[in-house]
């Protein structure tokens, strides 16, 4: 199924995996078949944040974020905050993360992930790029954290602040992150049936800080659940959030999307796609 007309934007991708090497191509040629005009590939650490940057410069329409995902806190040395800051002055570099915090599975000590979370957050506030925020179970620490981060540069962020990716937070976790000025990104997960619990907070998100994403090759949509997630998929998620938002699928595609070109700075043509010639 496709959004007639109106290009969405996959604003959390993770095309350097593994799970993408026998048919990548195919995978953005579908993506474009189904109005995806843009996506973000998002590096988890040195290594993927290069592949990420490499797909970036092949594809039109595929935008890197460089970072160090929290699993992958603790690989993060100090000497790698210089090769992060050379690739993220890459025009085709639109973000930095994946950065964050997860407490539920704790791949790298807590502190660890701290201390990686704030020195990125200080690398993109000098650079004035948005950031792309990973959370899970450590909501009370990451608001902590944003909020000092942002007392500490009080009006130099303008909109350019980030996004709180595969948002699964309550409602006055909405109030807080909009407080601040974040915009938040939910996926195909909406659509799972548990998902009921969180409606309240997504409604609540307004129009013009609510972004859409995959963060394939993980969290399918239900009707492919078991299966690898891909850019395609991601007009389910515009139909499961117009059903929940009581919207139109059309209006929350442009919208989501000017959202995404606000944020990211990127541009999104309508009706065009991603296409496999580089720039
Ligand atoms: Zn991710």
């Amino acid at each position: 199924m496709a959004i007639e007309k109106v290009s969405i934007v996959d604003t959390h991708a993770h095309l350097d995996m593994r799970a993408f090497d026998r048919d990548r191509e195919e995978v953005i040629a579908r993506a474009i078949q189904a109005g995806v005009g843009a996506i973000i590939t998002v590096g988890i650490d040195l290594k993927s944040s290069r592949r990420a940057v490499e797909l970036a410069e092949r594809y039109t329409g595929v935008y890197a974020a460089v970072g160090f995902h929290p699993h992958d806190a603790s690989a993060l040395k100090s000497e790698d905050m210089a090769e992060l800051a050379d690739m993220a002055r890459h025009p085709r570099v639109v973000a930095i993360g994946e950065i964050g915090l997860d407490f539920y599975r704790n791949y790298s000590p807590r502190e660890a992930q701290v201390q990686a979370m704030e020195r990125q957050l200080e690398l993109a506030a000098g650079l004035e790029m948005p950031v792309i925020v990973h959370c899970r179970q450590a909501e009370r620490d990451i608001l902590s954290i944003l909020g000092e981060w942002l007392s500490s540069h009080k009006g130099a962020r303008g909109q350019a602040l980030g996004v709180v990716h595969c948002f699964n937070g309550t409602r006055e976790s909405v109030r807080r992150y909009l407080d601040m000025g974040f915009c938040l990104s939910v996926g195909a997960y909406i659509g799972y049936p548990r998902s009921v619990d969180i409606y309240d907070a997504v409604r609540d998100i307004p129009e013009d800080r609510l972004l859409v994403e995959t963060d394939c090759p993980f969290l399918s949509p239900q009707v492919h659940r078991g299966k690898r997630n891909e850019p395609s998929y991601l007009p389910l998620t515009i139909e499961s959030l117009a059903a929940i938002r009581d919207g139109s699928p059309e209006q929350l595609a442009a919208r989501t999307t000017t959202n995404a070109q606000r944020l990211f700075g990127i541009k999104v043509e309508t009706g065009s796609g991603v296409s496999t010639q580089a720039e």
